[in-house]
């Protein structure tokens, strides 16, 4: 797809309706927006982004510390995608934090079962590019000193992936909101689409993240809760991650001393507020590792949760008509979406034109896709 823009002329039909402006429809739009298509998008929230699992998410971009949880079809688009932001974030018109300055694995020495068990999943979920030529170093106390300050003396061992990256959530929200504008996308903030009054498009992309439950009856939400909080003095220089036998917990610090604390992972779509053990498992955690955050500030307690397909994978699904469905990003959804993004519109695309319209064209398209096991057909003749 070239890039240009264009403007949505009122009451036409938009070639493009995108349900859901979180992260991905944000990205499918701006896409599609961006190869001149005339594109709506429709978001129950506001502009900030602020009804969407990824406006609490840390926004870690972490391929090889997540291959510990995560299968090869996940990290792959990870690694592509983390080559990919740079590009996204450059043609952005707001600035957006975005750093490429690894992640550290520390663990206690009660949980230093857990460092071996890392490794081993890591090496094998992990493709042998990622792991060359250092992609993964196991320090020790002054290496581990001399790569993060602020960790002198603290902990014995500790495992550097330096290649590995975050941004600033909120930020890119806002960025891609404003590049939805600059490209002409017909954005309708506050807005609600249901399933008895679909907006008009010839083709529609559904990225409702758990807002699609109607149309998708096994996705599933998966509790997450974080802590943001303000503490200067501390000046950690990239996401830290603490192993614990439950789950991992980590720090990812942003611009002017903020810190994501995160995050839980509890099966239920509870969207209650954050419960005090989990802000006491937190916040201990992070005291843990630096008692520097005894004296940060709290500034928010956020709970969310979770888009997830019962394999954990993401799915581009298309019904055999004129809807594609773009979900399960998981707790991947930073990490992966420039690669999902990027598969979502070149199919949308491959539908207005009619290169999609039947089991064999999909076949097709999906067996020429990167991303093979991603593209799903729901028609009845399904491939
Ligand atoms: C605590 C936590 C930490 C995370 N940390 C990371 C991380 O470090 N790295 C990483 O890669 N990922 C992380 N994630 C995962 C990431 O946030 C998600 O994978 C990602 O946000 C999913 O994107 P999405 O667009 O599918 O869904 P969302 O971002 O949830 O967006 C869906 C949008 O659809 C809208 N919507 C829903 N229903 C309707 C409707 N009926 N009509 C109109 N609009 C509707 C919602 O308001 C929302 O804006 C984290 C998630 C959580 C909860």
């Amino acid at each position: 797809m070239t890039a240009q823009s264009s403007v949505v002329s009122p009451g036409a039909q938009p070639d493009f309706a995108v349900l859901g402006g979180g992260l991905c429809g944000r990205l499918v739009a701006w896409r599609l927006a961006g190869a001149g298509h005339r594109v709506a998008l429709y978001e129950r929230g506001d502009a900030a982004g602020s009804s969407s699992a990824a406006w609490v998410a840390a926004a870690m971009l972490a391929p090889l510390a997540e291959a510990a949880v995560a299968e090869p079809l996940i990290v792959e688009l990870g690694a592509a995608s983390l080559e990919e932001w740079p590009r996204i974030i450059g043609a952005l018109p707001e600035p957006v934090f975005f750093q490429r300055n690894g992640t550290l694995v520390v663990w206690h020495h009660g949980d230093r079962a857990e460092a071996s068990l890392f490794e081993r999943r890591v090496r094998a979920n992990a493709p042998a590019e990622l792991l060359a030529g250092g992609g993964l170093e196991r320090v020790d106390g002054p290496a581990l000193a001399a790569a993060e300050p602020a960790l002198a003396g603290r902990f014995a061992t500790g495992w550097l992936m330096p290649r590995e990256g975050q941004l600033d959530n909120r930020q890119v929200l806002s960025a891609l909101a404003a590049g939805l504008a600059e490209r002409g996308v017909a954005a309708h903030w506050n807005t609600r689409v249901d399933e008895t009054a679909r907006p008009r498009a010839r083709v529609t992309i559904d990225c409702r993240g758990l807002g699609a439950k109607p149309v998708l009856p096994t996705l599933r939400g998966i509790r997450g809760e974080v802590a943001r909080v303000k503490a200067p003095g501390i000046g950690l220089t990239r996401p830290v991650r603490l192993l614990h036998p439950r789950y991992p917990i980590y720090l990812a610090p942003k611009e002017n001393d903020l810190y994501v604390v995160g995050a839980t992972e509890i099966e239920g779509e509870d969207m209650s507020p954050v419960s005090v053990r989990s802000a006491l498992e937190l916040l201990s955690a992070a005291f843990a590792v630096h008692p520097g955050f005894g004296e940060a500030r709290i500034l928010e307690l956020n709970t969310q949760c979770r888009p997830t397909l019962p394999d954990h994978r993401p799915a581009i699904t298309w019904d055999g008509a004129q809807t594609l469905t773009v979900n399960g990003l998981y707790r991947h959804g930073y990490m992966i979406a420039p690669e999902v993004s990027k598969a979502a519109a070149d199919l949308a695309d491959a539908l207005l034109t009619g290169q999609l319209k039947d089991a064999d064209g999909f076949g097709a398209l999906r067996a020429a896709s990167p991303w093979t096991t991603m593209l799903h057909c729901s028609a009845p003749q399904a491939v």
